[in-house]
């Protein structure tokens, strides 16, 4: 019998149901959610008792789907698909109803960066451009790196608990393209705008390269507008090119070319990403790009973030934080990343431990001797204190603390 509670149940119309068989069932289940909808006004998440509700919500194409409840996040179970961190520890908190909206009919996010260039007024693409680097405006929308980070907490990819087994790019996948699914970005469907690289398998690959055929054609000249898109994919190599550099991405044989002047601006702001030191502790880098499509058929990078994950796609801002990620996995420990958006100044945690309550610390503090880093050290032990967590802190030029939970065995060589 499969248990009546737990992480991943929901209650639907008083019927029982797997999250899971929901999603890849949501037309023949859309009556049901049309009754939830009017009978009782929400869904209920099982993973507590009593439950917790969550939010029914309908696109304009008819896909009903499940959302946690405003506000409520950090009441779900730490291994629960509706989870989130408490208020003021995610960058998403710095953004206006403009830049993120949560509508009745899915979510709508104003990217900073257009997605299509009218051909009439030539003037249009230098002043967008500038838009993005404005401090103010980007509240008001979300920049690259926004995005990328928004995608990887609704797809709860900055989670890591034990019992769930580690993240595979397939896993990554099927979570993102359920994302995108609810979501729309500057007025166009967000599956349709962004093309996140599928997992390469020999079974797969005519399915994948025509996939990425009907993305390119998407490009392009349409009518008077240079229509624009987003690929996001783990990027394997960079390669010089005689014009500038090609991305070779993991699972895709189609490369993305960028001038030399952006990948020298994308190392110098993503300097953790694209760090030698991160590829020697078995980092990933994954980045989110602008593309347009040159007159050849070509890919080409006009933009875009990068992020530091270890190779279970957790993200880090440092290699000592991927070291510590790891550590932290290999204790079986539950935890989460906060994540910063375009927030470079935001304080947040490192990593916050989700299977002690309250909730506990994890401080990675690798660079001595700057006086602004200390201020920020000094601003970081008042927010803990603050919020009455217990703290672990790691000086990297030390052995990593304890990090088991204790009563819990360390992970020995059996492990
Ligand atoms: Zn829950």
């Amino acid at each position: 019998m499969a248990p009546t509670t737990g992480p991943g149940r929901i209650q639907l119309a008083g019927r029982t149901v797997q999250l899971a068989w929901l999603r890849e069932h949501s037309t023949q289940t859309a009556p049901l959610f049309a009754r939830a909808r009017a009978e009782v006004g929400h869904a209920w998440c099982l993973c507590r008792r009593p439950g917790l509700r969550l939010v029914i919500r309908c696109t304009r194409a008819g896909r009903y789907h499940v959302a946690g409840w405003p506000g409520e996040g950090e009441q779900h179970d730490p291994q629960c698909p509706f989870r989130k961190l408490a208020p003021g520890h995610s960058g998403r908190d710095h953004y206006s109803t403009q830049a993120i909206r949560e509508a009745d009919d899915g979510v709508y996010i104003r990217l900073a960066t257009p997605l299509a260039i009218p051909l009439t007024h030539p003037d249009t693409r230098d002043a967008a451009s500038e838009d993005t680097r404005d401090e103010t405006s980007s509240r008001r929308s979300v920049g690259l790196l926004g995005l990328l980070h928004w995608l990887w907490e609704q797809a709860q990819l900055n989670v890591s608990h034990p019992q769930a087994g580690p993240l595979t790019w397939r896993k990554c996948h099927a979570r993102l393209r359920q994302q995108l699914r609810e979501a729309t970005i500057n007025g166009r469907a967000m599956d349709e705008a962004l093309y996140v690289v599928p997992p390469f398998t020999p079974a797969a690959a005519d399915a994948n390269a025509a996939a990425l055929d009907a993305f390119r054609a998407r490009l392009g000249r349409h009518g008077m507008t240079e229509r624009r898109a987003l690929i996001l994919g783990q990027i394997k190599e960079v390669a010089p090119t005689p014009y500038g550099v090609a991305y070779r991405l993991a699972h895709q044989r189609t490369p993305l070319y960028a001038r030399a002047a952006l990948h020298a601006r994308a190392t110098r702001s993503y300097r953790h990403a694209f760090g030698k030191t991160a590829a020697e502790h078995g980092a990933t880098q994954i980045a989110l790009f602008v593309v347009e499509r040159s007159p050849k058929g070509h890919l080409i990078a006009v933009d875009l973030a990068a992020m530091l994950t270890t190779g279970t796609y957790i993200p880090a801002d440092s290699s000592y934080e991927v070291v510590m990620a790891d550590a932290l996995t290999a204790c079986r420990r539950a935890f989460i990343k906060p994540l910063r958006y375009d927030t470079a100044d935001a304080v947040l945690p490192d990593f916050v431990l989700t299977d002690v309550a309250p909730a506990a610390y994890v401080e990675v503090y690798g660079i001595h001797g700057r006086e602004s880093y200390d201020r920020r050290k000094a601003e970081k032990r008042e927010f803990y204190q603050r919020q009455r967590g217990q703290l672990i802190e790691w000086d990297v030029t030390q052995p990593l603390p304890l990090l088991a939970r204790s009563g819990q065995r360390g992970p020995g060589p059996s492990a």
